[in-house]
């Protein structure tokens, strides 16, 4: 007789598929098809249509409307006529709703999920046990943050009327993580789903009408680019949040540029896997299945580059290939299939098109043994050996099943094979020595770290990526921070008309002229620097007196200063203690030359109260000193048996571009926050009154702040702003200027999709600690990075 291990191993699955009838009829009932939400109306649908196609079946299931301008337009106009009554509930009654919304997605879980599996072609296990239960959680979630808004955000006020716009590799999670925040913060939204998978926001509608949701809360317009297009560019939309391609996050950064709104970016990845020989092998191959075979590889964090130390590399293949011949894959309403189809033949072409890429480039591409169903866009599991880092298919988003491998000797190596990407959203490290994992997980460049884990999401987890993945955060503390705002930001005057053009001819007016000639150089890299073009440029003070000249930086004086600032990251790796040290000496330094400095502000004419200015500065020193090792992260509550930790880093070199007023007290308004969380700074002084910076970086130099963590231009504003705002070794950019030049800014950030915050040209008043100080300074200054680690046998 066989051994239960040799039944176990023969035993054939049965068919276990998932009804489908409830559904079926719910399509059905809408013969004409499904046309937009717009103000808690339910809009027949005329004019173009978009067919729904099952992408295991290639059948049509059902159709949608195709939103026009037209329809957007009523859609945010319905959002907005809802903002001022949503808004001003107490977070108590908006948390009643979003309570009812996460119930009412639970009674109707099996519903859900069946209509998700069949519109996306994910498996029924994945939306039955995955999508829709953290669907619900979000929801409950974020009752919570809506009734705890106003002492936890305190001075915060929601942004408005939200743009959100979503892909279709989880239609309702992807859906849910836009609107509970946002709704929770007290903000309305107008959401338009891809096209390939608007099924599950049609059902999300009619739950809002169900739970008796206020009419225009959530608006929902169905249809395609454009139409996501006519949302992100509408004037009255106060806040564009985007997950898609990295090239469509491109587009909306650079549409929307100049316009005020916020926005918030989650976009590709090309996440990586790295396991270490003192893993557990089998633990890894399961965390293979669960990170690149999940959802079809159709997931922006998806574990996609296996990145494995060479000792074991041949037995990890093996097990690879071992394991992934037991996958199945075939309808996606049976219970039994680990791999259902993806979302579409045209998304099955274009990996099928990779993957040819990656065997011309050499690459050898080893399968699953499955049977491929006749009908649908099936894709078979697998993944590449021989593939080189600079290959094709090691470098672009496959979005499909496919992982790429790579060996690596040292941890140094994995490291730099781990950040050879221009993304940054996430990375799985496997190792049981937890001091190398933690220690590879910190110098990691993404926005989540799983160890011994991979893809675990939690609405208490922030997330989102660093570099070319965006930015902006889904989930937790920072998440909400997304849909609010501070108020201060659009409220001030418009900046006046900026400066005369630099005078650098020799100017023979009236002058004031000291007893021996002073020097304002550059100060780059610790070092005094005289500008690379030999030009200095006339300052003029009180009256249109010339009261000294200033180096007139060109574009290598840029670039040399982001070289220097690249050079000292090690900032970054200090302690928090030894950074507010160096804060609290430069405060002490400032404060033996205050006189010095109030003459010198006396002299520009732009600072009403000299000493005082000098006094702010000095606080405001200290504060960032205090807070340099107190604005940290936090131990997330997130799932069983796992700690969650959110840890803030430094974004790297940050541009910072001063405004004239207030030159000393704005410049290190800006300085301070920037240094304080461990990044480098390359800032250009105020325009007009750039002599302070001559003075401020004889401190620098005299209190410890190492060589290169802070350099100081001076020159033409728009001018050095368009070289930083386009160099791709800075991570951000702090803009105060004009309008225009905010607008600016902002497209030519594309480039790296570098953090931009600018002014916009508003007035900021800088004496006042709660628009020229504070926490957001020090969130602007960092990016959270969540790191996930399981506990436990
Ligand atoms: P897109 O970035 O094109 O689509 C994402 C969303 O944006 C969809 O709702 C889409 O509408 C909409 N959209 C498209 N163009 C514009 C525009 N100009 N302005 C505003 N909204 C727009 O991703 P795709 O669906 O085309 O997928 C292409 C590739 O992008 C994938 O193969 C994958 O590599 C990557 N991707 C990454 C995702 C992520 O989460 N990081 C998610 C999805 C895709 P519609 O779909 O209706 O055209």
């Amino acid at each position: 007789m066989p051994a239960i291990k040799e039944i176990m191993q023969t035993m054939e699955y049965g068919p276990a598929p998932e009804g489908n009838a409830e559904v079926k009829a719910w399509i059905a009932q809408r013969k004409g098809g499904f046309g937009h939400f717009i103000g808690g109306r339910f809009i027949d649908p005329d004019g173009p249509a978009i067919d729904v196609v099952n992408p295991a079946t290639d059948e049509v299931i059902g159709r949608v409307a195709k939103g026009d301008a037209g329809d957007v337009d009523a859609a945010v106009k319905a959002a907005r006529a809802a903002f001022p009554k949503w808004s001003g509930l107490s977070g108590y009654d908006r948390a009643r709703y979003l309570y009812a919304i996460a119930r009412h997605i639970q009674k109707r879980e099996r519903f859900f999920s069946v209509l998700e599996t069949m519109d996306n072609g994910k498996t029924i296990r994945e939306t039955r046990d995955i999508d829709i239960p953290l669907v619900a959680r979000h929801f409950y979630h974020h009752a919570g943050w809506a009734e705890i808004l106003e002492s936890e955000f305190p001075d915060h006020k929601p942004v408005g009327v939200c743009g959100q716009i979503i892909p279709w590799n989880f239609p309702l999670l992807m859906l849910a993580w836009k609107v509970a925040p946002a709704l929770a913060a007290g903000n309305t939204v107008v959401l338009k789903p891809a096209d390939l998978t608007p099924m599950t926001a049609c059902a999300f509608a009619e739950v809002c009408a169900e739970i008796g949701l206020p009419a225009g809360v959530v608006n929902i317009v169905q249809g395609d680019g454009g139409t996501g297009a006519a949302v992100a560019g509408h004037p009255d939309v106060d806040k564009v949040a985007f997950t898609g391609s990295t090239g469509v996050g491109r587009i909306i950064r650079e549409q929307i540029a100049g316009s005020g709104k916020k926005l918030s970016l989650e976009l590709g990845g090309k996440s990586p896997f790295v396991v270490m020989e003192d893993a557990d092998l089998d633990a890894a191959v399961e965390g293979v299945v669960d990170a690149i075979w999940f959802n079809q590889g159709e997931v922006c964090c998806a574990g996609s580059r296996i990145i494995v130390q060479e000792g074991v590399a041949p037995r990890f293949f093996e097990k690879l290939n071992a394991r992934m011949a037991t996958l199945r894959m075939g309808d996606p309403l049976d219970k039994t299939m680990d791999v259902g189809a993806v979302v579409s033949r045209k998304q099955l072409e274009r990996i099928d098109n990779l993957l040819k890429q990656g065997e011309l480039e050499g690459a050898t591409l080893h399968r699953a043994p499955v049977d491929v169903p006749k009908r649908g866009a099936f894709c078979p599991p697998g993944f590449f050996t021989g593939s080189a880092p600079s290959n094709t298919v090691s470098q672009t988003e496959i979005f499909g099943p496919v992982a790429t491998t790579t060996t690596f000797r040292t941890p140094d190596e994995a490291v730099q094979l781990a950040n050879d990407t221009r993304y940054g959203l996430a990375a799985s490290v496997w190792s049981e020595n937890i001091n190398r994992a933690i220690d590879i997980a910190s110098r990691v460049k993404a926005g989540v770290v799983w160890i011994n884990a991979t893809n675990m999401f939690d609405a208490a987890a922030p997330f989102g990526g660093y570099r070319e993945s965006g930015y902006g955060r889904e989930g937790g503390r920072a998440g909400m921070q997304e849909y609010l705002t501070l108020g201060w930001e659009k409220a001030g005057k418009v900046r006046p008309a900026p400066a005369a053009a630099p005078l650098v001819v020799p100017f023979v007016g009236k002058a004031e002229r000291p007893e021996i000639d002073v020097s304002a150089k550059l100060y780059i890299g610790g070092k005094q620097a005289r500008p690379d073009g030999g030009h200095s440029y006339t300052v003029f003070g009180k009256g249109g007196v010339a009261v000294g000249q200033a180096g007139l930086a060109n574009r290598k004086d840029v670039r040399n200063a982001v070289e220097a600032a690249g050079k000292a990251t090690g900032w970054g790796g200090v302690t928090a203690h030894n950074r507010a040290q160096v804060l609290y000496f430069l405060a002490e330094n400032l404060a033996q030359r205050r006189a010095e400095f109030a003459a010198a502000l006396a002299l520009t004419g732009s600072s009403p109260k000299p000493d005082d200015e000098v006094e702010l500065t000095l606080r405001r020193a200290f504060w960032y000193a205090a807070q340099a090792d107190k604005f940290d992260g936090a131990v997330t509550a997130t799932k069983s048996r796992h700690v969650t930790l959110t840890v803030n880093e430094p974004l790297g070199t940050v541009g910072i571009v001063c405004p004239d007023e207030a030159p000393l007290l704005s410049m290190t308004s800006l300085i301070l926050p920037v240094i304080a969380m461990g990044n480098t700074a390359v800032a250009v002084a105020s325009q007009a009154h750039p002599l302070v910076a001559a003075r401020l970086y004889q401190v620098l130099e005299t209190s410890d702040v190492p060589a290169g963590v802070v350099n100081l231009l001076t020159g033409e504003r728009d001018v050095l702003t368009r070289t930083l705002a386009e160099h791709d070794d800075v991570a951000a950019i702090w803009y105060c200027g004009s309008a225009e030049g905010s607008a600016a800014v902002e497209k030519a950030s594309i480039g790296n999709l570098k953090q931009v915050w600018t002014d916009r040209g508003v007035l900021r008043d800088w004496r006042d600690p709660r628009q020229g100080q504070g926490t957001e300074y020090l969130r602007r200054a960092s990016q959270v990075k969540t790191i996930w680690l399981p506990y436990g046998d």
